[in-house]
C-alpha cells in the first residue's frame, strides 16, 4: 500500500485522523505491516509498550486481569489505535491484548514514534486535546451518574431477598412463569393475596433477566404525587424517575393504588413507552418523552383496565400459602435458617407435630405471617433444640380453636380405636349375636315392661343412656349399631352369593330427599309409638327394631356403603342432630391432607400404606378433612385406621361449637328438631289429656278413637314449633334495622332443650325401672323376681334431676342462641322467652305430675 493510501485510511478510520496530513505522512512512513495469527498475545499488561499499534484488519480483545474476578474483556475492531497515550506519557500498557482472529497490524516502533513526537509537537497537542475532551465527557457522565444515583437511591432495590422456595407444583409453575417473564422485556403484572412477597417475585424477574445490571426501582403507588411529577417529571422543570431510570426496571408496587387521574398516562406508557411530564394547569400538554424502562407491577388482583388489549405482557399469579401446603416445611426451615443466621443462633429442628400444626393452618397473612410466626416461635423456644407444637400456639383457624387431640393425649385410646376391637370385634363378637336375642324376647317374651328384660333395656336403659351420651360421645352409637351390622352382613353376603356392582349414590337426590324421608319415618314411628303404646308392648317394639333393620338391610343390598345411615335412618337422623352438641369431633388436618396425601385412602379405601391399614374407606362417604358437621360422621374410625399420615384427629372441643362456626342449617333437620321437641309433650299425652279433661291414653279400640288420638297427637307435636315461630316473628318485628338470622339457623338454639326435654322424660323410666333389671330378667323367663335386689330412685330425686336437666338445658339453649345469632340479648329476647316458656310447659308435664 502506498503512503498516500495509508494516510487516507488513517484519516478515515482512526482517531489519528485529527492530525495534519504532514504528520500522518510521517507516521505512515514509519509503519511496519505485521500479520499476526489468531489467538496470539500482542501486549502484556503492566509492561512498557514496544510500539504504537494500529489494527488494520481482524479483531483484537483487550482485558485486564483482576485477582479473584473474571476479567472483563473489550473487543477491538479495525481502526483501533493502541498505546498512543502510554507512549506519550511513558507509562506501561494497562491491558493485555490478544488477537481474536488473524490480524493485520500496523506498528510504529516506540523509538520511531518518540522521534516523531519530538519532530511534530502537534502529536502531543492533539492527544492532549483528545484527553481533555475525554475527561470532560467522563466528568459530565460522572455528574449525570451521581445525580441519577441520588435521584434513584431512595427507590433502588439493590438485590433480591430470596428465590421461590418449595417443590410443590404451584412453586414449580411460579418459577416457570417467572423464568419466562425474565426472558423478554415485556411488562409484567404479578398478582396475589397480601403477604406473598410479590415485590420479591418482581425483583427475581429483573435480576434473572439480561437487564440485571440496570437499576431496579420500586415505587409504592399509594405514595405517588397526584400529578405524577415524581414519576413522569415536570414540564420544563424537575426530571422524573422514568427519565433517570433509562433502560432500568420500574416496579410499581400495589398498582391498584395508582392515582386514578394518571391511569391514562400509565396505559400509554404500557402500550407505547411514551409519557408526558406533568404540566401546570392552563399550560399546554408537554412534549412526550420515551422510556426504555421495563415495567413490572404488583397487585392483589388483575385490574380490568390492565387485562385488556394485551397491555400487560405477562400475568403471573402468586398462589396463596394455603394451597401450597407442601412447601410449608421448606419455607419454615428457610425462615428458621434466616433468623438463626442473622442472630448467630444454633439452628433448631422442627417437631413433626409442630409442622403438622402449621400445615393445618390456612395462613391468611401468607408468607409474611409464617415468617413472623417462626420468629415468635424462635423467641419463645428460648434456644431449644426442637421447636415443638406449643411455641406455635397462635396457629389455628377459628373453627379449630380450643381443640385437644385426644389421640395424641391418650395414645392408648388411639391404639384401641385403631385396633380390631373398635368396632368390629364389638359388632361381630357381641352385638350381632345379642340383637336377635333381644328381638326374639320382644316378639315372643312377656309383653309388659315390668316382665320383659328386652323391653326394659330398650326403654329404661337405651333411651336415657343414649340421650346422656350425645353431649359426650356424639354419634358413637352408630359405630356399634345392630341395625347396620345386619346391613353390612347383608351387603357382604349378597355380594358373595350374587357378585354384582352395587348402585352408586345419587348425592343430589339423597341430599334433597333423604332428610324428608327420615323425618317422615320418624313422624310415623312417633305416632305409632303413641297410638299403640309401644313403650309397654314388647312385640311392637320388636317390630320397630326389625323395621329399621330391614331398612338398613334393603338399602345395603342395593347401594354401596351405608346410604341408609348417611341419609335415611330415622334414628341416625336423630343421632346426627344431637351429635352436633357433642364435645368431641373427628376431623383430619386439611394441611396434612393437601400437603402429604395423594391416596385419600381414608375416603376411597385401599391397601395398606405405611401405618395406614387396608380398609374399604369411609362407609358414609365423608372425607374427614372436609367434615364440618358431626352429623356426617358415624365415628367408625375407618379413616383413622386407613390414614398413613396421622392426619385424623379425635378432638375434645367446646360442646356444640360447630353450631356457631362451620354449621349449615337444613330445613328438614329443623323440622326433625321440632318433631323431637313435640315428642316430649306427646310422650306425656295422658297427663296433658287429664289436665284438659280428655280420656286418658286412648287405645286403638276404634277408628274414631284412632283419628281423634292422631289429631290430638299432631296438635301436641306442633306446640313447640308454633311457640318458636311466633317468637321468631317477634324477633323480626323488633329488629327491623338489623336483619336477624333466618329461622332455620336460629332454631338450632333450641337443640339443648330438645335433648334436655327428652332426657327429662326418659329419666323417670330410667331411674325407676332400670334398677329392676334383676327381677325383670327373672320374670322374662317365668321366674318370680320377688325379693330380688332393685335400685329405684326416690320420686323427689327423679323430679329434682328432671328439673335440673330442664333448667340447665334451657340456659344452654339461651347461650347457644346468642352464640349462633351474635346479636344483642335484647334483640333475641322473644326467642329466649320462648325457650323459657317451652321449658316451663315441659316442667309442668314432666316434673309437675
Ligand atoms: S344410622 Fe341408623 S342404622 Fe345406621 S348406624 Fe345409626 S342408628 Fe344404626
Ligand atoms: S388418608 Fe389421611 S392424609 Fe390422606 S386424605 Fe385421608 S386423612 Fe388426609
Ligand atoms: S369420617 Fe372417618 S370416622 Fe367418620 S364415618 Fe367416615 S371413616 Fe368413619
Amino acid at each position: 500500500m502506498q503512503i498516500a493510501e495509508r494516510v487516507q485510511w488513517l484519516q478515515a478510520h482512526t482517531p489519528l485522523g485529527e492530525l495534519s496530513a504532514d504528520v500522518l505522512e510521517a507516521i505512515a512512513s514509519q509503519i511496519e505491516v505485521e500479520p499476526v495469527a489468531e489467538n496470539r498475545r500482542l501486549v502484556l499488561e503492566d509492561t512498557p509498550p514496544t510500539a504504537l499499534y494500529i489494527l488494520k484488519s481482524g479483531r483484537l480483545e483487550r482485558y485486564r486481569t483482576i485477582p479473584d474476578r473474571l476479567a472483563s474483556a473489550v473487543s477491538l475492531l479495525p481502526g483501533s489505535v493502541l498505546h498512543l497515550k502510554q507512549l506519550l506519557l511513558e507509562r506501561p500498557a494497562e491491558e493485555t491484548v490478544m488477537t481474536l482472529s488473524d490480524c493485520e497490524i500496523w506498528t510504529v516502533p516506540a523509538a520511531a514514534f518518540a522521534a516523531l513526537v519530538v519532530q511534530y509537537p502537534e502529536i502531543s497537542q492533539t492527544v492532549s486535546r483528545q484527553m481533555a475532551a475525554e475527561l470532560d465527557q467522563m466528568a459530565a457522565q460522572l455528574t449525570f451518574e451521581q445525580e441519577r444515583q441520588t435521584a434513584l437511591r431512595p427507590y433502588l432495590m439493590p438485590k433480591v431477598q430470596r428465590g421461590i422456595i418449595g417443590s410443590s407444583r404451584y412453586a414449580t409453575r411460579l418459577r416457570q412463569d417467572m423464568r419466562k417473564a425474565a426472558g423478554d422485556r415485556r411488562s409484567v403484572l404479578v398478582f396475589g393475596e397480601p403477604g406473598l412477597n410479590k415485590d420479591n417475585a418482581a425483583a427475581l424477574i429483573h435480576f434473572g433477566s439480561r437487564d440485571r445490571k440496570q437499576p431496579l426501582i420500586k415505587l409504592n403507588c399509594e405514595t405517588l404525587q397526584p400529578n405524577g411529577a415524581d414519576l413522569f417529571g415536570r414540564a420544563g422543570g424537575k426530571v422524573g424517575l422514568l427519565d433517570w431510570l433509562g433502560s432500568g426496571t420500574l416496579l410499581l408496587n400495589n398498582i391498584q393504588d395508582f392515582p386514578k387521574a394518571l391511569k391514562p398516562q400509565l396505559i400509554r406508557l404500557l402500550e407505547t413507552g411514551d409519557y408526558g411530564p406533568a404540566s401546570r394547569e392552563g399550560e399546554p400538554e408537554a412534549t412526550l418523552h420515551h422510556s426504555d424502562a421495563r415495567i413490572i407491577m404488583t397487585s392483589e388482583k388483575v385490574l380490568p383496565e390492565l387485562d385488556r388489549k394485551n397491555r400487560v405482557g405477562h400475568l403471573i399469579k402468586v398462589p396463596p400459602l394455603r394451597v401450597r401446603k407442601a412447601d410449608i416445611a421448606a419455607q419454615t426451615t428457610y425462615y428458621i435458617n434466616l433468623y438463626c443466621k442473622s442472630r448467630g443462633l444454633t439452628r433448631p429442628t422442627i417437631a413433626p407435630e409442630a409442622l403438622r400444626r402449621l400445615q393445618g393452618y390456612d395462613f391468611p397473612g401468607n408468607l409474611a405471617e409464617l415468617e413472623s410466626l417462626v420468629g415468635r416461635a424462635l423467641i419463645q423456644s428460648n434456644g431449644a433444640s426442637v421447636l415443638t407444637e406449643e411455641v406455635f400456639w397462635a396457629v389455628g383457624s377459628k373453627a379449630r380453636r380450643f381443640r385437644l387431640n385426644l389421640l395424641n393425649t391418650y395414645p392408648r385410646l388411639r391404639q384401641f380405636l385403631r385396633s380390631p376391637w373398635w368396632p368390629d370385634r364389638i359388632n361381630y363378637g357381641l352385638t350381632l349375636w345379642a340383637f336377635p336375642l333381644v328381638v326374639a324376647l320382644l316378639l315372643f317374651g312377656p309383653q309388659s315392661r315390668d316382665r320383659n328384660i328386652a323391653l326394659n333395656l330398650f326403654w329404661a336403659w337405651w333411651w336415657p343412656l343414649i340421650l346422656i351420651a350425645f353431649p359426650f360421645v356424639g354419634r358413637s352409637w352408630c359405630a356399634v349399631c345392630p341395625f347396620m351390622i345386619y346391613g353390612e352382613v347383608t351387603q357382604k353376603l349378597s355380594l358373595k352369593l350374587f357378585p354384582r356392582q352395587l348402585l352408586p349414590w345419587s348425592r343430589p337426590e339423597a341430599e334433597k330427599w333423604g332428610g324428608w324421608f327420615l323425618f317422615g319415618l320418624f313422624v310415623l314411628i312417633l305416632l305409632w309409638e303413641e297410638l299403640w303404646n309401644l313403650e309397654d308392648t314388647a312385640y311392637l317394639s320388636g317390630c320397630l327394631l326389625l323395621l329399621i333393620t330391614a331398612g338398613a338391610m334393603i338399602f345395603s343390598a342395593l347401594f354401596e356403603r351405608r346410604l341408609w345411615c348417611r341419609y335415611l335412618c330415622p334414628i341416625g337422623g336423630m343421632n346426627g342432630m344431637f351429635a352436633k352438641l357433642s364435645m368431641i369431633e373427628l376431623r383430619a388436618q386439611q394441611g396434612i391432607c393437601s400437603a402429604s396425601c395423594t391416596t385419600y385412602q381414608c375416603y376411597k379405601g385401599g391397601s395398606q400404606k405405611g401405618e395406614g391399614m387396608e380398609t374399604g374407606g369411609c362407609p358414609v362417604y365423608s372425607h374427614p378433612a372436609q367434615l364440618q358437621d358431626n352429623r356426617d360422621c358415624v365415628l367408625c374410625m375407618t379413616c383413622l385406621k386407613a390414614c398413613p399420615h396421622r392426619s385424623v384427629e379425635l378432638n375434645l372441643r367446646p360442646p356444640g361449637s360447630e353450631l356457631w362456626t362451620t354449621h349449615t342449617a337444613t330445613v328438614y333437620e329443623v323440622c326433625l328438631l321440632f318433631l323431637l321437641f313435640g315428642a316430649v309433650f306427646l310422650h306425656r299425652l295422658p297427663e296433658i289429656s287429664a289436665v284438659l279433661g280428655m280420656p286418658s291414653r286412648l287405645q286403638p279400640a276404634g277408628l274414631q278413637n284412632v283419628w281423634n288420638h292422631s289429631a290430638v297427637s299432631v296438635l301436641v307435636l306442633l306446640v313447640p314449633a308454633a311457640i318458636a315461630l311466633l317468637a321468631h316473628r317477634l324477633v323480626k318485628l323488633q329488629s327491623r334495622s338489623t336483619k336477624p338470622k333466618p329461622f332455620v339457623e336460629l332454631a338450632y338454639g333450641y337443640l339443648p332443650l330438645v335433648l334436655g326435654g327428652n332426657l327429662a322424660h326418659f329419666l323417670r323410666m330410667g331411674l325407676t325401672e332400670a334398677g329392676r333389671v334383676v327381677p325383670v330378667s327373672l320374670a322374662t323367663f317365668g321366674y318370680s323376681g320377688v325379693g330380688m335386689p332393685v335400685a329405684i330412685a326416690h320420686p323427689a330425686v327423679v323430679a329434682f334431676l328432671q328439673a335440673v336437666t330442664l333448667i340447665a338445658t334451657a340456659a344452654l339453649s339461651i347461650f347457644l342462641t346468642q352464640k349462633i345469632a351474635r346479636q344483642p340479648f335484647g334483640k333475641l329476647l322473644p326467642q329466649h322467652l320462648a325457650t323459657v316458656a317451652i321449658a316451663s310447659l315441659m316442667w309442668q308435664v314432666i316434673v309437675g305430675f
